[in-house]
């Protein structure tokens, strides 16, 4: 799919951010959780979507066996910013305690952009935790991204995916 990458994205404080080298994590995520994902970026396009991944991380493997839409609470630049509801957050984290299961990644979309991480993304980020960007574009799914933080934090390394 040909599709218009905003200027911005080619600019110092974007491409600073992406490292070189790809993350050797391994990745695979179940399809429900994956079509859950495509669904909220269509049905929420143009506007930006979040939301929480629940699986385990052994080591380097992380495995998604869900995924769950969260209400982005930044309303005055939904078209470009999220805010996950931190309530929400909250109460997946109570609901997973004592299982095996944990709260180990952040999910939203990128409407009419590339699924590159941004600077604000990196200001958000979490050690340990996956960041797949989905991009959307005319409310069909363009690409869908894997990232994590480097090492060093200062930069998204690329996770490659396992789905066919
Ligand atoms: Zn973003």
């Amino acid at each position: 799919m040909k599709t218009p990458v905003p200027e911005r994205f080619f600019s110092e404080a974007y491409t600073s951010i992406i490292s070189s080298t790809a993350s050797t994590d391994a990745l695979t995520i179940a399809t429900r959780a994956l079509a859950t994902m495509q669904q909220a970026a269509i049905h929420g396009y143009p506007h930006e979507i979040c939301g929480l991944l629940i699986g385990t991380l052994g080591g380097t493997h992380w495995q998604i066996t869900e995924a769950r839409q969260v209400a982005n609470l930044n309303r005055e630049r939904a078209s470009d910013r999220f805010h996950l509801d931190p309530a929400a957050y909250q109460q997946i984290d109570r609901e997973l305690r004592g299982t095996t299961h944990e709260i180990i990644g952040v999910f939203h979309s990128h409407p009419d952009c590339p699924a590159m991480p941004s600077p604000t993304d990196i200001g958000h980020a979490w050690e340990g935790f996956l960041y797949p960007i989905i991009s959307v574009y005319a409310s069909e799914i363009a690409e869908i991204s894997w990232w994590r933080l480097s090492e060093n934090s200062k930069q998204f390394q690329l996770v490659t995916d396992n789905i066919s």
